[in-house]
């Protein structure tokens, strides 16, 4: 089957908000095989969804509209599906109940508004998810289908993945199995990890199955998604790991997670299977290593805190770096140091650099220095970042945690 998306609102084609609700369907569709090759931005008109809703049933099996499905005048996906089907539109006694219900959960009246809510195209059905007041539709015309989502992305992904993906591969009579994985990389650019991956990708690209895409995620680093489709899951899943055990050849370490991993819960991981604790010492970063080590669940097994060191004295006296210049290799070895002794902890890391926009002690912004003291001794690193104020620290952060990521793999029986 194809399927196209279209997404209404005038505010996507002022700018004013960025569609990705488009891009995330997108990639469902792609995930489960089925093709997409249109999308569509129209404004909140009557005429033009109208009209953007039959140019795609001309190429393709299936629509999914997201968006106006609220409850105000200019929410008007219903009466546009209901155009195109060429039918009136009826009042649901369910789906309004079930309003009524959404409201009093949260201790509040449905405003009368919510009944346009109710209102569906002749012939159409509600999807069942309704994670919030917008009921989704699925309207059939004749054996091809427009689904309707609304525009707030958590509630039209419930939507997609519960009821519109699984009706679209049915469709298309799919009986075949997807499952795809993703290895997250740090380290490589996106030219070098393609140029590492070209002969690899050449030689799937005969088969088609698996397949090999790349996702840039900024500073989470590069993606690797494996896709791989079989008749049935086990022949699926096993070439999967197939395909991810030939990548791992090729990128070894520079691989540090696998889907839902993060690189600052793998160090947590790594840490707390060698029984190992963590302090940090932050001048540039301000505290911004802790917030993310700090934001996985568990990680008070390992963290015992970060010292904001921002000022040179503070530096001085509290982490007792020898007096002198505070962005150097050595310096970031002191601090590591002096916060692993403050804070008694196995492993003391720390940063210092110049975030910009101007030069410090005669260095160039982005001009970073990592450091590390642990029983194995002491270690620094200099990173040269590009980048705003902003990337500059956020860049910091993720290039310390892999400073220590690849330190704990070599040193695997290292312990307090
Ligand atoms: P509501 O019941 O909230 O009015 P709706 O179906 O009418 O839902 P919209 O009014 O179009 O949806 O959008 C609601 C909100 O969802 C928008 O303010 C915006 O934050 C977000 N949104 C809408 N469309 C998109 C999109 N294409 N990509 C990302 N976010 C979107
Ligand atoms: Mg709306």
């Amino acid at each position: 089957v194809r399927c196209e998306v279209i997404a209404v609102g005038t505010e996507l084609l002022l700018g004013q908000i960025v569609d990705t609700n488009s891009a995330w369907i997108g990639e469902q569709l792609a995930l489960a095989g089925i093709d997409a090759h249109y999308q569509t931005r129209v404004g909140d008109n009557q005429q033009r969804i109208v009209t953007a809703l039959r140019v795609a049933l001309e190429r393709a099996d299936a629509v999914i509209v997201c968006g106006g499905l609220g409850p105000t005048q200019d929410d008007i996906t219903r009466a546009a599906i209901a155009e195109v089907m060429g039918v009136e539109m009826e009042h649901d006694a369910n789906v309004e109940i079930r309003i009524r219900e959404r409201f009093a959960a949260r201790g509040r009246e449905m405003p009368r508004n919510n009944l346009r809510q109710a209102q569906i195209p002749v012939g159409g059905k509600p999807i069942p998810q309704m994670p919030g007041t917008a009921p989704g539709l699925q309207c059939p015309i004749g054996d091809q289908v427009i689904y309707a989502v609304p525009g707030v992305p958590w509630e039209l992904r419930e939507m997609v993945t519960g009821t519109i993906v699984a009706d679209l591969r049915r469709r298309a009579g799919a009986s075949t199995q997807i499952r795809s994985r993703i290895l997250r990389t740090w380290g490589y650019s996106e030219s070098k990890l393609a140029e590492l991956l070209a002969p690899r990708i050449t030689a799937l690209e005969s088969f088609g199955n698996p397949t090999i895409a790349f996702l840039a995620s900024g500073i989470e680093g590069l993606k690797i998604r494996i896709t791989a489709k079989a008749a049935e899951e086990h022949a699926a899943a096993a070439l999967l790991g197939e395909e991810e055990r030939q990548i791992r050849t090729i990128l070894g370490d520079n691989i540090f997670g696998c889907d839902e991993q993060t690189m600052e819960s793998v160090i947590i991981d790594l840490l707390r299977e060698r029984g190992m604790t963590l302090a940090v010492a932050e001048s540039l970063t301000g505290g911004l290593v802790a917030t993310r080590i700090t934001d996985v669940a568990g990680a008070s097994d390992v963290f015992h805190g970060s010292l904001t060191a921002y000022a040179s004295a503070v530096k001085f006296e509290l982490l007792e770096l020898p007096r002198g210049p505070v962005v150097t290799s050595q310096a970031a070895e002191a601090m590591a140091q002096g916060v692993r002794r403050l804070l008694g902890a196995d492993v003391g890391l720390a940063t210092t650099g110049v975030a910009g926009p101007s030069s410090q002690e005669g260095q160039q912004p982005g001009t970073v220095f990592i450091g590390l003291a642990w029983t194995q001794g002491v270690d620094s690193r200099c990173v040269r970042l590009a980048g705003s104020r902003r990337l500059i620290r956020e860049l910091t952060v993720i290039s310390l945690l892999d400073f220590l990521r690849r330190e704990l793999i070599a040193a695997p029986d290292a312990n307090g």
